[in-house]
């Protein structure tokens, strides 16, 4: 059993060059046990956009520590370098630097920033994987970096989590945190989460999946099925089975996964193309970031548009599947945002960038025809261009 997860812990020492992988049941986990190996205590702060998910800011409160957030540059969706220095202050210990839907971040602005000032920075990798900045793929500029293999992530198994990390010396602390405190999924847990997966592999195609996923929430929230975040998780308090190991079952569809990583990201980088063009064609602007430093791999493709939530309302009887996210700048919009320290008014691009920004499909299933559909829909709503 523990050999699987070895083997797909390897395959991503292997693709990234890195010394040390640890495999974990979700993404935020792989979080906890870096900011945990860090010595995270409380009264520290910690640095990420004002633009992410509350599952994100979970692991930072229940080690005490403070969230404090940096609004982002409304190209990328990535903290604007800008304005990071002015949010240091001595009790800052790290900068999660989180490569939004595969933008990778300004690396060169924070990391300059963050010697400067001796901080460590923490790499987000859960929507990138194959990005590169001047030519090197992140996940590799950081302490550590983290991913997710949660259903909207650039490659699945259900749920899932992995952190890398080129320090030996960290690398002996995470294996002390996980030989004191990981427990093991129950074997019901495993058995749903395989069940699930074999129902995603069979059912879930884009013309179904905006029913697939609302079905699929609904039976998370009736406690049906393993969900990826239950309600207890907008409370920043830690469940006791929270620090979870990843099951054989998830691995083993990971390296399933990594063999076809290479076609996976050749695929998005081309079908992000085509959105460009048909989207040039019905007269949208095009996307802006700084190609001489940035190779993104899309997640899935976000879009400014008037009228997102009459657009969210129409796609599914559209047959488009639109991905909300982020619904706000703790994502999802259920996120109590003063139990996590933020004040609405605090991130003014990132609100402005919740309430305009849809995002498109990418991932393996979408075919140019898909494309063409959502396109047709899509540009039915007029464009908005930031700033
Ligand atoms: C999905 C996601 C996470 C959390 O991943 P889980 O596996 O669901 O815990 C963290 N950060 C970002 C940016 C994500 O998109």
């Amino acid at each position: 059993m523990g050999d699987t997860v070895n083997r797909y812990q390897r395959a991503f020492t292997d693709w990234f060059g890195v010394e040390n992988a640890f495999a974990f049941w979700k993404g935020r986990v792989a979080l906890y046990a870096i900011l945990k190996a860090l010595d995270v205590k409380a009264g520290d702060e910690i640095i990420l956009p004002g633009y992410t998910c509350v599952m994100d800011v979970n692991p930072i409160k229940y080690l005490g520590a403070k969230p404090v957030y940096v609004d982002i540059e409304p190209n990328t969706f990535n903290i604007n370098p800008a304005l990071l220095e002015g949010k240091i202050t001595p009790r800052t210990r790290i900068i999660i630097a989180q490569h939004t839907y595969g933008y990778p971040c300004d690396m060169e602005a924070i990391m300059t920033i963050a010697a400067k000032k001796g901080i460590a920075i923490v790499e987000d990798c859960c929507l990138a994987f194959g990005s590169e900045y001047k030519g090197k793929i992140v996940g590799t500029f950081g302490k550590a970096a983290y991913f997710s293999f949660q259903w909207n992530k650039p490659f699945t198994t259900g749920l899932g989590g992995m952190l890398i990390t080129p320090d030996d010396e960290l690398s002996v602390k995470i294996q002390n945190v996980c030989d004191m405190q990981m427990c093991q999924p129950s074997a019901k847990e495993v058995f749903m989460l395989a069940a699930e997966l074999f129902v995603y592999r069979m059912f879930i195609y884009p013309r179904t999946t905006t029913l697939a996923q609302q079905l699929f929430r609904f039976l998370t929230k009736k406690g049906a099925v393993v969900g990826s975040s239950s309600s207890t998780e907008f409370e920043p308090v830690m469940a006791s089975d929270f620090f979870k190991a990843m099951s054989s079952v998830q691995a083993r569809s990971g390296l399933r996964q990594i063999r076809k990583l290479e076609q996976n990201i050749v695929h998005r980088r081309r079908m992000a193309l085509v959105y460009d063009r048909l989207l040039a064609e019905k007269g949208f602007p095009p996307r802006q970031y700084d190609k001489s430093v940035m190779d993104p791999v899309l997640v899935r493709y976000p879009l400014r548009i008037k009228g997102k939530n009459k657009a969210i309302e129409m796609a599914p009887s559209a047959g488009v599947e639109l991905g909300t996210w982020f619904e706000c700048p703790l994502h999802p919009v259920e996120t109590p945002l003063e139990k996590y320290n933020y004040t609405p008014g605090m991130c003014v691009e990132a609100e402005k960038a919740a309430a305009e920004t849809v995002n498109l499909p990418l991932h393996p299933r979408v075919s140019e025809k898909t494309i063409h559909r959502t396109i047709d829909f899509i540009t039915r709503f007029r464009p908005v261009v930031p700033m």
